[in-house]
């Protein structure tokens, strides 16, 4: 098993990892959460430093492409999802899934793992998986 906290993040302040998040900014003022956390709000400008938020593990496929043609080393196809977290915020990152399964309205959960090139040094970064859509499945909860 891979030690997430061996490797070396893509950005520091993007992650947590236990439990596993995307760790945002949210807006005092208006209640905004936003990824990555930035040091304003960019709903209502407010001038108050934005405090930082884990955002929820789970989100739903707001939109998607499948990725033919990359750069360098990195396998293809995959696909690469704007997912809506279950918090209001939108995340565009890799989604784990085959490009026939995928689909708008799927439910996804967030997964850390390597995301460096198969030549590079590893680095710790974010994806998506589907998650299993048997009836008796309870997802986590924020
Ligand atoms: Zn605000």
């Amino acid at each position: 098993m891979t030690d997430l906290n061996a490797m070396t993040p893509v950005r520091p302040g993007l992650i947590q990892t236990h439990p596993p998040r995307l760790l945002g900014s949210w807006c005092e003022a208006c209640g905004t959460r936003v990824f990555p956390a930035r040091d304003f709000c960019p709903r209502c400008e407010s001038e108050a430093t934005p405090a930082s938020v884990e955002l929820s593990p789970t989100g739903t496929v707001f939109s998607y492409t499948v990725v033919r043609q990359a750069p360098g080393a990195r396998p293809v196809p995959y696909v690469l999802a704007y997912v809506d977290l279950d918090d209001q915020v939108r995340v565009l990152a890799q989604l784990d899934e085959t490009p026939l399964a995928v689909h708008i309205g799927q439910r996804v959960q967030l997964v850390l793992r390597n995301v460096a090139l198969p030549d590079d040094e590893a680095r710790l970064g974010y994806a998506f998986a589907p998650l299993p859509s048997r009836p008796d499945f309870e997802e986590p909860t924020p």
